[in-house]
């Protein structure tokens, strides 16, 4: 018989692995809410345009990765490759903007899908947890952004995260800096890619993303985003570094990092982890502000600030760091029925203990003591609960704790007391 496998690039979570993500979801959307920040949930996929439009044709993202298909009514379909363009759109269609007081703060978790080489830490489907603000524009906004995502490793304990930070200009210093970059390439660009070569007509500033001329010294000598910011922008990302040295943040700034999405302005900034494995260098999350992106999509002019993090690359890094506290699957007791009845009796107890939060397991088909003592042996449960037919006509069962070793009657309805008391 055939033997289905999953597709490239995506990967089954089961167990401990499953509980890993569940584990870096909770924390993080835990301390975002403290944060101010509420929680958005949008569709998987939505109509190509929307992609299109707000992360750029230009983008690698777009041009090459999307996961894009006609439904039956030919439209253009694609699954998410990322989650800003999403609520930008469900942030308009849905007009939080009439109540932002002053300004909408959401987060996401999910699945996302890029059509990319598998290779370690680069998956076609991964999940993203990630944040977006709109309404305001203001550097101490820039740097609380920051500080929430450094918060979040800093809870989840990891260690050694470097933060490069960079300011793109506004839009103004970016056309002026647009126009350098497409003189400067245009006497070097015979060396370069064929996408770079389309590039310098039209969106220069993507040549300095490319991945295949990445280290290719005319692309390093390039002329250097700070000298075209407007004083504008570079008195904007100077507050922002001030406010970010209240902290102790370390951070780096790197000139060179333009992010891949065509939506942003001003600054832009990435996690870096650093270790002395395959691992040192790997970015863990990025973002940064777009003044003008709501605009792209709507008459309304309002600012918007983001980040996203791949959560599979933060359980990487913990596993590395070995930082984990213990996820096991905990049973809290095992009920043991020596006949038919008996079975029934402990059938019943396990639904009111489940309903009062204890993890009870119980064997199916077995009445004998050895069989099923061979699933607590692999459930390793704190107590089992043993019911036979004096047990049954008592009302006092046998519990007995698997460390302690040692074993007391308890009337049946103070089991459920006695294991919360003794959890
Ligand atoms: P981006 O939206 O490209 O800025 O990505 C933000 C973060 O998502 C990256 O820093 C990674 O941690 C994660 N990420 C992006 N693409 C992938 C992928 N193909 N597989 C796993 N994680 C990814």
């Amino acid at each position: 018989m055939k033997e289905y496998q999953k597709i490239k690039g995506t990967q089954d979570f089961f167990g401990e692995d499953a509980l890993k993500i569940r584990y870096v979801e909770k924390v993080a959307s835990n301390l975002i809410t403290c944060f101010g920040f509420q929680e958005i949930q949008t569709p998987i996929f939505e109509n190509t345009e929307v992609f299109i439009k707000n992360v750029g044709e230009e983008s690698d993202v777009v041009s090459k990765e999307m996961y894009t298909f006609k439904d039956k009514s030919d439209r253009s379909i694609t699954l998410r490759p990322e989650g800003t363009a999403s609520v930008a759109r469900a942030y308009l269609e849905n007009k939080m903007y009439a109540n932002n007081l002053p300004l909408t703060k959401l987060f996401y978790f999910g699945p996302m899908f890029r059509y990319e080489r598998p290779q370690t830490g680069r998956y076609r489907q991964f999940h993203q947890f990630g944040v977006e603000v709109y309404g305001e524009s203001s550097p101490m906004l820039d740097c609380d952004i920051i500080l929430s995502a450094y918060s979040i490793f800093s809870k989840l304990g990891i260690k050694n995260i470097l933060l490069k930070i960079n300011s793109i200009g506004n839009i103004e210093s970016r056309k002026n800096y647009s126009k350098a970059l497409r003189s400067y390439f245009s006497n070097n660009i015979d060396n370069m890619c064929e996408d770079c070569r389309r590039r310098i007509n039209t969106n220069p500033m993507r040549i300095l993303d490319c991945k295949v001329d990445k280290d290719n010294p005319i692309l390093k000598n390039a002329p250097n985003i700070h000298d075209y910011l407007t004083d504008e922008s570079k008195q904007y990302f100077d507050k922002v570094l001030s406010y970010l040295d209240q902290f102790s943040i370390p951070y780096e700034v790197d000139y060179n990092l333009v992010r891949g999405l065509d939506y942003y302005t001003d600054t832009v900034f990435e996690f870096i982890i650093q270790s002395d494995d395959e691992l040192n260098g790997l970015a863990m999350g990025g973002g940064g502000k777009y003044a003008d992106m709501i605009q792209l999509m709507s008459d309304k002019d309002i600012p918007g600030i983001g980040y996203a993090f791949g959560v599979e690359r933060i359980i990487a890094i913990m596993n590395k760091q070995n930082i984990w506290h213990d996820l096991s699957y905990k049973v809290d007791a095992v009920i043991i029925g020596l006949d038919e009845l008996s079975k029934l009796s402990g059938f019943h107890l396990a639904q009111e203990l489940r309903m009062h939060d204890l993890n009870i397991e119980m064997d199916y088909n077995h009445t004998t003591m050895k069989q099923q003592f061979k699933l607590c042996d692999k459930l390793n449960p704190k107590y089992i609960i043993i019911i036979g037919e004096e047990e049954r006509k008592s009302g006092i069962y046998q519990i007995k704790d698997t460390q302690t070793k040692q074993q007391v009657g308890v009337k049946k309805e103070e089991i459920l007391s006695y294991l919360k008391n003794n959890k």
